[in-house]
């Protein structure tokens, strides 16, 4: 029942929206199609929603007798009492968009009931009523609006170019179909369908439909307690933050408490940019406030921190996934199939495991198992473990293909039907030893995968740990080197290095002024040789330049001094060595990233090499 709503409530609403831009009054209506309970929505526009506009649903309808009062300042069926506004699952609850878009143009809509043979026919011409007649219609409500701002020429001068305003209307319509995957949406442009979703419910299949490029190709899915949708590896990140859209009880809200939530979990992997991000957030509507802004973009979340601890909690644990890693190719593929999984499977316990038992190939074992082995001399293990690990993976692989199964009925073989992504956790202990590139890059392989290792990287983010550890964990006592060691430094350095000392104390190096521009070690941290240490202290106090010395500014220069430290590209490596790099990053807390943000490694699927070949 539409009513208006009194004046009490009504001015404990926050001034309400204003249509200034035609995407701003198809804003209005999609979402009353939204929540009229429609499932397929059309919206078109000509001359960029300027001259005409007109959005089709068929949801509820609204009963004749009611047709005009919707089009009344505060008349809303949605809200009625005070209490209401603590509890608004509504995308509308103000009561005034009808009126406000009627005020400004000519306005036809055509709506029925389901209850009602015929429907009604209602004309505005700036908010007064032209005519309102019996009409045939289907259930749902179609509204036309022409010559938005006809009857205001200051408003209309600031309109865009039709391309402008027209582009904003589809962006609009993109980002509901994307948070309303359920809803099948249509959107037309002169005359030409621009894009339409099968509303079938499927979030993914929608978000790709609308971006058809190969990064939203590998959105990973994440999932919290509040959180649900996709993001993108930390490789995978756009200049601006257009590819993160973020709902929050299906209202598209810009958030920084969600932003916040996303930044922390992708902790320090992200090198520049920003990743994309399509999250969905339910809260209930009385830990939020959606009553603060007039475009209702901005929301209050009135539990913030709880919040951001479960989206930066689910981005964590997605970041742990083997589609996490940054993919060495980046274009577009299409999803796996679950024949295509099937054929895997069969790959992989046959082909691979008939090789592996076989003759002169030089058998791989999982690299954690290579490490650390003192008698180990090379990468060579002994060939049931092997066979272990591939049964396993087989096996693996067989109850992922069985359960993608499990919701078909009995007796249809699943071809061609899309398997959903099932991401699966990286793992250390997955990897074997496959080559050693450019002096620089370390393959490692597992059964359908190859990642490529960027030692510089690497040892960076092992070396920054290390740093960090030590520097953190208070009791760290100096080693005494034999014979201490004087690090002469030019005169500049000098005197601004004596005040820089302290941290380097408390990262468990003795070192003190000696005088005439120098520093003596007597003793370093047990974590690193002498030799590290002097190339640290010296790296060290050469960027000391700048006077803050404080905590954050030291974990920086702990970035810094780890990279200048750190073995660089180009440096051959021993097996032994590369042992041991990839062992000592296996055991860091981020192994995915060096301290700067940039990937320690990559990762390229078999499919993808197989597709560069066009095997697949
Ligand atoms: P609000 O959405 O804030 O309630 P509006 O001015 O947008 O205010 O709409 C007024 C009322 O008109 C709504 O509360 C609803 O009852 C009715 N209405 C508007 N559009 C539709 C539609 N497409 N289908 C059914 N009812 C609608
Ligand atoms: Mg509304």
């Amino acid at each position: 029942m539409i009513k208006v709503l009194d004046k009490f409530i009504a001015d404990k609403i926050a001034a309400g929206e204003v249509i200034e831009r035609p995407v701003s009054a198809v804003k209005e209506l999609v979402e009353n199609s939204i929540d009229a309970g429609a499932r397929s929505i059309i919206v078109e526009i000509r001359g960029g929603g300027k001259s005409y506009i007109r959005v089709t649903d068929d949801g509820s309808g609204i009963p004749a007798a009611e047709a005009e009062t919707a089009f009344l300042r505060h008349a809303t069926s949605k809200i009625s009492g005070i209490t209401d506004l603590d509890n608004i699952t509504s995308l509308g609850f103000r009561g005034e968009a009808l009126a406000s878009i009627a005020a400004v143009s000519k306005l036809t809509m055509v709506t029925r009931t389901a209850e009602t043979p015929a429907g009604v026919r209602l004309m505005l011409h700036g908010g007064r009523v032209i005519s309102n007649e019996t009409a045939g219609a289907n259930t749902g409500t179609t509204i036309v609006i022409e010559d938005i701002f006809y009857n205001t020429p200051a408003r209309r001068k600031f309109m865009g170019s039709d391309a402008r305003e027209g582009s904003a209307i589809i962006e609009l319509i993109e980002q509901y179909a994307i948070c309303y995957s359920e809803i099948r949406f249509m959107m037309i442009r002169n005359g030409e369908t621009i894009f339409s979703t099968s509303g079938n419910g499927d979030t993914l299949a929608a978000i790709t439909k609308i971006y058809p490029d190969p990064d939203h190709a590998h959105l990973i899915p994440v999932t919290g307690d509040h959180v649900h949708g996709y993001i993108s590896d930390p490789g995978t990140t756009r200049n601006t933050r257009k590819g993160q859209l973020f709902f929050v009880n299906g209202r598209l809200v810009s958030s920084q408490v969600i932003e916040k939530g996303l930044e922390k979990g992708y902790g320090g992997r992200i090198f520049s940019g920003f990743p994309i991000a399509v999250l969905f957030i339910e809260a209930s509507p009385i830990d939020i406030d959606v009553n603060i802004h007039p475009g209702k973009r901005e929301i209050k979340f009135l539990k913030a921190d709880e919040i951001i601890n479960d989206i930066s909690a689910a981005v964590e644990a997605a970041m742990k996934m083997q589609e996490a890693v940054p993919a060495g190719i980046k274009e577009g593929h299409k999803p796996l199939t679950s024949s295509d999984l099937a054929e895997d499977v069969s790959y992989i316990s046959e082909r691979t495991l008939a090789e592996s038992s076989g003759r002169e190939e030089p058998v791989q074992k999982p690299v954690s198992q290579a490490v650390y082995t003192p008698q180990a001399e090379s990468f060579s293990g002994e060939q049931s473990s092997v066979r272990e690990y591939l049964m396993n993976l087989s096996r693996d692989d067989d109850r992922a293909h069985q359960t993608a199964q499990t919701d078909l009925p009995s007796g249809t073989r699943p071809v061609h039907q899309e398997v959903p992504s099932r991401p699966r956790p990286f793992e250390f202990d997955d990897l074997m030893y496959a080559g050693y590139i450019f002096n620089t890059y370390i393959l490692m392989q597992t059964a359908d995968a190859v990642y490529m290792f960027d030692q510089h990287a690497a040892h960076e983010r092992v070396y920054y740990e290390k740093f960090v550890n030590a520097y953190s964990s208070s009791e760290q006592l100096p080693q005494p080197v034999l014979t201490p060691v004087t690090i002469n430094v030019s005169a500049d350095v000098y005197y601004t290095g004596r005040e820089m000392l302290e941290p380097l104390h408390r990262m468990g190096f003795d070192i003190s002024d000696f005088g005439a521009g120098s520093f003596i070690i007597r003793g370093v941290p047990s974590y690193v040789t002498q030799a590290e240490a002097v190339d640290f202290v010296r790296s060290y106090l050469e960027g000391a330049d700048d006077t803050d010395a404080k905590n954050s500014k030291v974990i920086d220069k702990l970035i810094m001094k780890s990279c200048k430290s750190a073995i660089k590209g180009g440096e051959k490596l021993s097996e032994l060595e590369i042992r041991k790099l990839i062992n000592e990053l296996a055991m860091c807390d981020n192994p995915y990233a060096c301290p700067h943000g940039r990937p320690t490694f990559i990762r390229l699927t078999k499919y993808d090499i197989e597709r560069s070949f066009r095997r697949k």
